[in-house]
């Protein structure tokens, strides 16, 4: 299908035409063309009246829809690099407790009576909570993933998609075995929108012998690892009574960092961390609403970033947030850092609205995800911006960090396909999947 979007503003900030150190402020407007899940073209004509209207109409023949963009910004679709779709079904249970406890007690007690339709439709539902806030891409960790894989076949998002395993208290080698069959079957399905990673949990539920055998079934599938590095301060205790080193470097000593890794939160990473996942070029995702509702702390991102590491942005699980809001993690990423250091430059807006794009796609090693460039995929948002909470609009590209809202969204297209326009999910039954996700809760006991 092919199809053009007219008269939408672009940011020079991101990336077209001008290189992404460019400081200019100003807003180019530009007509977008997309065919086969790709953009095609991208015509600027220099300012609100379209210059080229003449030619434009001349052309419209060629393009099976047009979309009237009529000013709004065009944004890269967000990226949610971080977070366990089914787990949305328990969002409000365990509020307001430290991870372990949280984890131990609440969430793997529950996750055990969870069946495969419970987390097909707790993902639609997330997806569709997505979808309407502008990501496009999520990054996925959880269980009965053929269920989470069909939601994803079937709303059309695009995911990179990882049966957690855990050595300790979890499925163990089982699970490694349905890892591994799951990505035998699932890697560049959906054509192509779904990706697969070998996903095991933490270093402390990875014993060494797991983690080996991990390391080995990633090396023969070819896919990256997915796991949660140095959430918490009693993690890194624990790994280093057992280990005698960092969780980063327990990875490194089992021969993990020699595979292509994306690490999770990596709050408590010392320097010596931050200086070997630069030497290994680990793929980081920073995910600071949850980090901080569960008090783990605040990662290091600005030594992060000067390292040159590669960097996402991630919600973690709707359990844990409460939110699957990119919107809301550009924010925290800029504000927490500026506060923590008592300094108004330490994480500009324009670095977070490139980590929740372009970042989270080359944290998820996504080839040509996350930018509005012809020949990268046709994964982009609308966005109105004439809401009283935008104006003057001084600085768009500051304003979509500091004053922009998920509900600012009015379309959303991932792989060139129209799946969330003027209010409505073009592929997800809002009601249906709310009656199922509360039917689960209610079997749960988690609502009366
Ligand atoms: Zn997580």
């Amino acid at each position: 299908m092919r199809i053009l979007i007219t008269d939408v503003v672009l940011l020079p900030e991101l990336g077209w035409p001008w290189p992404l150190e460019s400081s200019a402020d100003h807003e180019v407007f530009a007509d977008i063309g997309v065919e086969d899940g790709v953009i095609i073209s991208i015509q600027e004509h220099g300012d609100g009246e379209c210059a080229r209207s003449g030619q434009r109409e001349a052309q419209q023949g060629r393009w099976d829809r047009i979309i009237k963009g009529r000013g709004r910004l065009a944004l890269p679709g967000l990226i949610n690099a971080h977070t366990h779709l089914g787990m949305s079904v328990l969002r409000g249970y365990g509020d307001d407790l430290p991870l372990m406890v949280w984890l131990r007690e609440k969430m793997w007690p529950m996750e055990d009576q969870l069946t495969p339709e419970d987390v097909y439709w707790a993902s639609s539902m997330a997806i569709g909570e997505m979808l309407r806030g502008g990501v496009t891409t999520c990054g996925d960790m959880y269980f009965h993933m053929d269920a989470a894989a069909q939601a994803v076949c079937e709303t059309g998002i695009r995911a990179s998609l990882s049966r957690g395993i855990q050595g300790l208290g979890g499925s163990g080698l089982k699970g490694l075995e349905e890892a591994v069959r799951f990505c035998q079957e699932w890697h560049h399905e959906a054509e192509g929108r779904i990706t697969t990673m070998l996903g095991p949990h933490a270093p402390f539920t990875c014993p060494p012998d797991f983690l080996r055998k991990v390391v080995k079934w990633a090396e023969n599938l070819a896919v990256p690892l997915h796991i949660h590095v140095a959430e918490t301060a009693d993690e890194v205790t624990q790994i280093r009574e057992l280990y005698g080193t960092t969780p980063l470097g327990m990875l490194a000593e089992y021969g993990a960092l020699e595979l292509p890794v994306m690490a999770v939160h990596c709050v408590h990473f010392t320097q010596d961390d931050v200086d070997l996942a630069r030497e290994k070029d680990v793929r980081i995702v920073h995910c600071p609403g949850s980090n901080m509702k569960l008090g783990s702390g605040i990662a290091p991102l600005p030594e992060l970033l000067d390292a040159g590491l590669k960097v996402g942005l991630g919600t973690d699980s709707a359990a844990s947030n409460n939110k699957l809001d990119l919107w809301e993690e550009m924010r925290f990423a800029s504000l927490i850092h500026k506060a923590q250091r008592q300094d108004a430059t330490a994480i500009p807006g324009k670095v977070s609205l490139n980590l929740a794009t372009s970042g989270g796609g080359e944290t998820l090693f996504l080839e040509k995800v996350g930018k509005l460039l012809p020949g990268w995929a046709a994964d982009l948002i609308l966005v109105e911006k004439e809401g009283l909470h935008w104006q003057p609009s001084c600085n768009v590209a500051t304003s979509v960090v500091y004053a922009g809202q998920r509900s600012d969204v009015s379309l959303t297209m991932v792989a060139g396909r129209v799946l969330y326009e003027d209010g409505k999910l073009l592929t997800i039954d809002e009601e249906k999947v709310c009656h199922e996700v509360n039917s689960t809760a209610g079997r749960l006991g988690l609502i009366s």
